[in-house]
């Protein structure tokens, strides 16, 4: 156990460590912009906001971990897994910062999130072969059909947890 003072030192660092990575997310952002529209400026709390859409996710996830620690009383959860679609809008690195910060001197710090990123799939109606799209080209590279659908790459989803009993 930390003594207090020290545990204090602790949580500021946290915070400190966050409007660190939103001013460093700003800045590539602000990079992006200058190239595709020099007259816009940065808008500082677009990427805050963008920010938290991943905080919140991060929070879904520690909730559904904290429900199922709750149907087990006697074991401890000590890892999460989550499937996340490429066509889901998710920053990967984001959500996994923003789950570090929520779990950080709780009761939930042991518990690991692992990411795991789907890729986008389609499956042609003509012949049923499944490929990768890429460059938003839907046709299938089999036979050529365009009448292909997406089968993967939207998924938001908690794939597993592992349990100590
Ligand atoms: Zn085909």
């Amino acid at each position: 156990m930390f003594p207090k003072s020290e545990k204090q030192n602790r949580e500021i660092a946290g915070v400190s460590i966050l409007r660190h990575w939103v001013r460093a997310a700003e800045g590539k952002r602000a990079q992006r912009n200058r190239k595709s529209s020099p007259h816009t400026t940065c808008d500082n709390s677009q990427q805050a906001e963008r920010f938290m859409h991943e905080l919140g996710i991060a929070s879904s996830i520690l909730e559904c971990v904290q429900a199922e620690a709750a149907r087990r009383p006697n074991s401890r959860i000590t890892k999460v897994g989550v499937k996340i679609g490429e066509l889901a809008a998710v920053d990967c690195d984001a959500l996994q910062f923003g789950f570090e910060v929520l779990v950080k001197d709780t009761e939930w710090e042991p518990v690991a999130l692992e990411l795991e990123c789907v890729p986008r799939m389609q499956r042609c109606s003509k012949c049923a072969y499944d490929f990768r799209m890429t460059e938003f080209d839907p046709s299938c590279p089999l036979c050529g059909d365009f009448s292909t659908r997406c089968i993967s790459g939207e998924e938001l989803d908690i794939a597993y947890m592992e349990v100590e009993e």
